[in-house]
């Protein structure tokens, strides 16, 4: 077994206890009313392409508003810069929950990311960044433009760490 610069077995036990403390801690406050987790939608973003599937890990109503919590690790807490880079997730998860926002008569969709730093002194760091109206049409215009291209077959590669586990990777490649 091999361990990066600086890690013991006893160095990432004692961070995994820190980090699940944090999360424990932190969602003992929460006063929400948890709706659903792994909740799965598939909704239509854009009329005449495919609809979309997405999966969230937290959904729950806090007074008015159903909050969408989508969790993720980091060595440390993000910037603005990297909060911005994340948000389309955030807003695809907020067209995923539109319906259910509908139903259940809340009123307002809060996106939110909860991240958990890794390092020396694991912590909890809440974001709710607002998407503008611009964010939401970039978004419809990047599905629109890519089910266009994929329905004239034009595909272009976009190499990176996801080709690891992709299913189409043999032929993408050209891998044997
Ligand atoms: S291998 Fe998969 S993830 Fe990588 S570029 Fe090809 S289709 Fe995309």
């Amino acid at each position: 077994m091999s361990f990066a610069k600086n890690d013991t077995a006893e160095s990432l036990r004692e961070t995994a206890g820190g980090i699940l403390e944090q999360y424990r801690s932190h969602f003992a406050t929460q006063r929400g009313k948890l709706l659903a987790i792994e909740h799965e939608a598939v909704f239509t973003l854009v009329p005449n392409a495919v609809p979309l599937k997405a999966r969230l890990d937290l959904v729950s109503a806090e007074q008015n508003n159903l909050v969408v919590t989508d969790l993720k690790t980091s060595k440390c807490r993000w910037s603005e810069n990297k909060t911005q880079e994340s948000l389309t997730q955030l807003v695809i998860y907020s067209f995923a929950v539109a319906g259910m926002a509908r139903e259940l008569g809340l009123r307002r969709i809060i996106p939110r990311f909860v991240i958990l730093t890794k390092g020396k002194k694991p912590a909890i760091q809440v974001v709710e960044p607002r998407a503008t109206q611009d964010d939401v049409i970039r978004l419809k215009e990047f599905v629109s433009e890519t089910h266009d291209a994929i329905c004239k077959q034009v595909f272009v590669r976009r190499e990176s760490w996801a080709c690891g586990q992709c299913p189409y990777a043999k032929r993408c490649l050209r891998t044997t």
